[in-house]
């Protein structure tokens, strides 16, 4: 169908100037769809190149008798205010706005496509969503987001109401701990799954602190938001200290407040409790938790362990001598959850000192994902060499803390 002839037929519908120049939408540059609606209306022998300023009305008619949009248009500023009020709750920098059209404007739209053809056309659902969301943006002084917007506010006509989609705000950062005891991360009650039960005393918690609790408390007060994801660098164990300032993000959900004094949290965490130790906080990007997750940092470790037999000075020797590649069977302890395979690990290297009888303080550098517990023990001949191994004699791993991590 040439361009005039759809025109021609276009106009039997009665189109407003709107609906008319949507379906030109994609010729001319700059205009307005109703600007092209008064061109197509007015141009006698329409042609792909007659859509450029003419000068038309200030807003061309767009009236309730339309049969496509029914006057969807006349009422922007009352979307725009039904959308401004739902997200009112919300401080946010970055927004996009969608919508769901009511279905007898879509189906008015499929049949119009279906006899004159969608060549040129715009849909209404874009044309009504840039229209709402310049607006809103403009009015709120933010900036629109087409990958990941703080919000996603949604103007759903067919139950009148916006629902919005908020996106989770995300805190990187480092941790020191200090205390033995806390798991890294929130650790339910097995028995009741975080209900509360007999076993843990109404808690629904195994332990009843974690680094994470520690430090998303105030995240969470100062954001104003529901619930927090800890994403940490790897763990240290329950029983083990941490002095390598691990990595982690701190992803909140619903936050209401997106700029927190993240100084302010630092100083106030690090001033009334002792246990974590934060450093350098900032806001950071969904990446983030990737990014950490994938990094394999290389740590030295400092164990306490404790041997059944005794030691002369010139067998300390021996433990320096496992220097090198080790091989590690998936340990006992995990091998419920980790597939059992033997892996190489490097040590870099392995210093014992007797600080007693039968009890050795060990400094250790070694790979990502080495098993330093394993590693003193031998896991009954898993790790190969291992401390235990190479004295001849049990060893335990009794105490452990990460000194340093890469
Ligand atoms: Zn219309
Ligand atoms: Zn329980």
């Amino acid at each position: 169908m040439y361009l005039r002839e759809k025109r021609d037929a276009l106009l039997e519908l009665d189109l407003c100037d709107r609906c008319l120049g949507r379906q030109f939408a994609m010729l001319g540059h700059g205009l307005e769809n109703y600007e092209r609606g008064f061109i197509a209306r007015t141009v006698e022998n329409l042609k792909e190149d007659s859509f450029v300023d003419r000068d038309p009305p200030e807003m061309a008619h767009s009236g309730e008798d339309c049969p496509l949009c029914n006057g969807l248009f006349e009422h922007l500023d009352q979307y725009v205010d039904q959308v401004i009020q739902a997200l009112e709750p919300y401080e946010l920098r970055t927004l996009l706005v969608g919508n769901r059209l009511p279905q007898e404007i879509e189906q008015a739209e499929e049949e119009i496509w279906e006899n004159f053809g969608e060549k040129h056309a715009e849909p209404t659902k874009t044309e009504l969503n840039r229209l709402v969301g310049r607006k809103v943006q403009t009015k709120l002084g933010v900036e629109a987001d087409f990958e990941r917007p703080d919000v996603n506010a949604i103007l759903d006509m067919k139950d009148d109401r916006v629902e919005l989609q908020v996106n989770s705000s995300l805190y990187y950062g480092k941790y020191n701990k200090y205390v033995r005891g806390i798991p890294q991360t929130v650790w339910y009650c097995k028995e009741c799954g975080g209900r509360g039960c007999e076993k843990c005393d109404y808690t629904g918690k195994k332990y009843q602190e974690s680094v994470q609790e520690i430090i998303q408390n105030d995240f969470l007060e100062a954001a104003d938001g529901e619930e927090a994801t800890f994403h940490g660098a790897g763990r240290e164990d329950i029983d083990a200290l941490c002095f390598g300032r691990r990595e982690f993000v701190l992803e909140l959900e619903n936050p209401r407040k997106r700029s927190i004094d993240l100084d302010r949290i630092r100083e106030k965490l690090n001033g009334y409790q002792s246990s974590v130790e934060l450093f350098g906080l900032e806001e950071t990007s969904k990446d983030k938790v990737a990014e950490i997750k994938e990094k394999k940092a290389d740590k030295t470790y400092r164990a306490a362990v404790r041997l059944a037999g005794d030691l002369t000075e010139a067998r300390t020797d021996e433990i320096s001598g496992i220097q090198g590649t080790i091989r590690q069977r998936t340990p006992k302890r995990v091998a419920h959850r980790r597939a059992d395979r033997v892996r190489e690990r490097e040590v870099y290297w392995i210093n014992a000192e007797e600080i007693c009888r039968g009890v050795l303080d060990l400094t250790v550098k070694a790979e990502a994902g080495t098993y330093i517990k394993e590693l003193i023990s031998g896991d009954g001949g898993r790790t190969e060499p291992s401390v235990a191994g190479r004295l001849g004699c049990e060893a335990i791993c009794e105490k452990l803390d990460v000194l340093d991590i890469d």
